[in-house]
């Protein structure tokens, strides 16, 4: 029975691709609580109930790409263009350092002005600045070579979605010019380099079903990354998804507590994606095994600018705002947020 796959996955850590396809089909209610008490409680054996907090400064909405889902792709002529200078990102952290967060996430769309050398001088002055704090590059596909330069400047982890572990349906979600075969050599790189490693995917994209999500699960028990990003896809007006259905949040929760099972230390994210859905979609993702909260650190100005989607949150707060009220709403749930860098916990032996 599915309580029974269930069970063996909370045990052992792994299923076959099969075994995976048939809890996604075959799950009833009861099944999806009972995964999400099952990750809670091996969350909170790792974990306890400190969420780890990272600063998220947007570093650019430029982007080369036209990546289909997404709302700052190169040709969607409405997206009000911008790009953070190093003094601006330099005084996020500063500020984002006062308010105790001690990892900086920079991400953006894939922006060519962005050169190694720009994002070098950048990694060097806040490594300078911030011994203590860890910091974590997402700006896209790059070669071996640029991966490695960031990584002697001070880069510790890097965030790249794989997006979908099945080819056909990459290609459906991506213009010719991008190819799944890259993007999986790109992560392979990445952790050869001795990157902390961040893959993930939307849940409810456009043509994902039962079989590329199955895929999507076993991609990640076979890669094992550190840590693994997951939001509901959320259609964005100016995209040829406009008319799409956006991800559920019921759908989310479970993948979440799924995940938890399948990698018990993993850092996952409750992402904002989740917040946008539901008012309570973080905490119900903190409740569901995630362990990992990325409020925004851009400057107020320029949030309004990064949608990725229609009624994304958090786009007018200032960042000690973002941080109080979840901080909050934390603290309401029983947990925590804490005050460290956030890097993953050794693996306990199962009792
Ligand atoms: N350019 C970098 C990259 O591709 O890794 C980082 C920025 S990219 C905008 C970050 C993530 O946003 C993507 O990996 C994608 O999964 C997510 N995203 C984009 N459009 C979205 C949408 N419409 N709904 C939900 N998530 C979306």
């Amino acid at each position: 029975s599915i309580s029974e796959l269930l069970h063996l996955l909370s045990e052992k850590h792994q299923l076959s691709l099969s075994a995976y396809e048939k809890i996604l089909q075959e799950r009833t209610e009861e099944d999806e609580e009972l995964a999400r008490s099952l990750a809670k409680e091996c969350t909170e054996k790792h974990y306890g109930n400190g969420v780890y907090t990272r600063g998220l400064i947007e570093l650019t909405n430029y982007c080369k790409n036209n990546c289909y889902y997404c709302g700052i792709q190169r040709e969607n002529a409405e997206v009000e263009r911008y790009r953070l200078f190093k003094e601006e990102i330099l005084s996020c952290c500063e500020e984002g350092y006062r308010l105790g967060f001690r990892t900086f996430v920079m991400q953006g769309g894939e922006d060519p002005y962005f050169t190694d050398e720009r994002i070098v001088d950048i990694v060097t002055a806040i490594r300078e600045a911030y011994p203590d704090c860890a910091i974590t590059l997402s700006i896209g596909e790059k070669s071996r070579e640029s991966y490695e330069k960031y990584y002697k400047a001070g880069v510790n982890r890097y965030l790249l979605r794989h997006e979908t572990a099945d080819e056909e349906h990459y290609q459906y979600l991506h213009p010719k010019e991008l190819s799944w075969k890259r993007r999986m050599r790109c992560l392979q790189d990445l952790k050869e380099i001795g990157f902390q490693v961040g893959c993930g995917f939307m849940v409810g994209s456009p043509h994902q079903t039962v079989k590329t999500l199955a895929k999507d699960l076993y991609f990640i028990q076979e890669f094992q990354p550190d840590m693994c990003g997951i939001g509901p896809f959320i259609p964005q007006h100016a995209t040829r998804f406009a008319k799409e259905k956006a991800g559920s949040l019921r759908e989310t929760l479970f993948l979440l507590a799924l995940l938890r099972l399948i990698k018990p230390n993993l850092l996952l994210p409750a992402t904002t994606a989740l917040g946008t859905i539901d008012e309570h979609g973080r905490e119900l993702g903190i409740l569901s095994g995630a362990n990992v909260l990325m409020p925004n650190l851009s400057p107020t100005e320029v949030r309004k600018k990064y949608l990725l989607y229609d009624n994304k949150i958090c786009t007018g707060d200032e960042s000690a705002q973002c941080r109080a009220d979840l901080e909050k709403k934390m603290k309401a749930i029983g947990a925590e947020l804490l005050v460290d860098r956030g890097d993953a916990k050794k693996e306990k032996e199962s009792e």
